[in-house]
């Protein structure tokens, strides 16, 4: 990993450049040495060097797709914590909940403000699932804000729906610093919470968006071109997904919005069958 990288994340983490370059991460000297105590108690969400440099050298999801982390959930490097699935498995919603808020399973833990668990009606009929929470949705707690949020939230209008009546969540829970994409291993270590609350709310319909998400939740290598337009079924729960572009994607390409609202009248035809 080369210095203007470390550079320009102690940067993105709001660590000024006097600071970064008073630290060990910046410099490369080995061995690592932690971040001063001044510094951490001014950016006390900064992790510790060791772990930073952990972090950013872990391959992301992208290049590991094969993997699939629901079929074959990856384990090795992380802290003794049992993994989501066996922790998350008959948990009522709000020790789910706590477990979630509390996870270390991974390193970013270390950088989060807040854990997004999702928001909505617990039993909602509709389940939106998108990909990661980012700089917002970390210090407010909640999925889907900003400009993103937004156009999702006149998506729902578009079929009566608000944010209130459907349930937000994401396949992690936590954002990935300098909103990266998920890395492999942080999204396995999810997977277990995220089934939990699909089997807690029993929804009639996910509505997926994003490639990655709708890879990971269906196991599959496919682009987006080709899994949307059919609706897909989840192997434990034969809950019906139907798959469409994320929000921020339409944002750079308005053009797309009519596939989306095909996809949406798709997943309507779901739950009014
Ligand atoms: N915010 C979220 O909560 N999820 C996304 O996928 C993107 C932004």
């Amino acid at each position: 990993m080369n210095q203007q990288r470390r550079l320009s994340y102690m940067k993105a983490m709001g660590i000024p450049v006097w600071a970064a370059r008073s630290c060990s991460v910046y410099d490369e000297c080995l061995p690592v040495e932690p971040i001063s105590e001044q510094i951490k108690h001014e950016h006390p969400h900064a992790p510790s060097a060791l772990n930073l440099i952990d972090a950013l050298d872990q391959p992301p999801m992208r290049q590991a797709a094969a993997n699939s982390p629901i079929a074959q959930p990856r384990q090795e490097k992380q802290p003794p914590v049992s993994n989501s699935t066996s922790s998350s498995e008959n948990l009522a919603w709000n020790e789910l909940q706590s477990v979630v808020n509390q996870c270390q399973q991974c390193q970013i833990h270390q950088l989060r403000s807040h854990a997004v668990f999702g928001s909505g009606d617990q039993s909602a009929t509709w389940m939106i699932i998108g990909e990661a929470p980012d700089v917002e949705e970390d210090s407010q707690g909640r999925p889907f804000l900003g400009k993103s949020g937004e156009l999702l939230d006149n998506i729902l209008a578009a079929i009566d729906l608000k944010r209130e009546t459907v349930y937000l969540t994401n396949i992690l829970k936590c954002r990935p610093p300098n909103d990266r994409s998920p890395h492999v291993d942080e999204v396995a270590n999810c997977t277990g919470y995220l089934q939990r609350q699909i089997e807690l709310i029993q929804p009639k319909v996910i509505v997926v968006v994003g490639r990655l998400a709708a890879q990971h939740l269906l196991q599959t290598k496919d682009s987006i071109g080709r899994m949307r337009g059919k609706v897909h079924h989840l192997q434990k729960t034969n809950t019906p997904v139907v798959v469409t572009y994320h929000p921020r994607y339409l944002l750079r390409l308005p053009s797309e919005k009519r596939k989306v609202w095909e996809d949406i009248k798709l997943a309507r035809s779901v739950v009014n069958s």
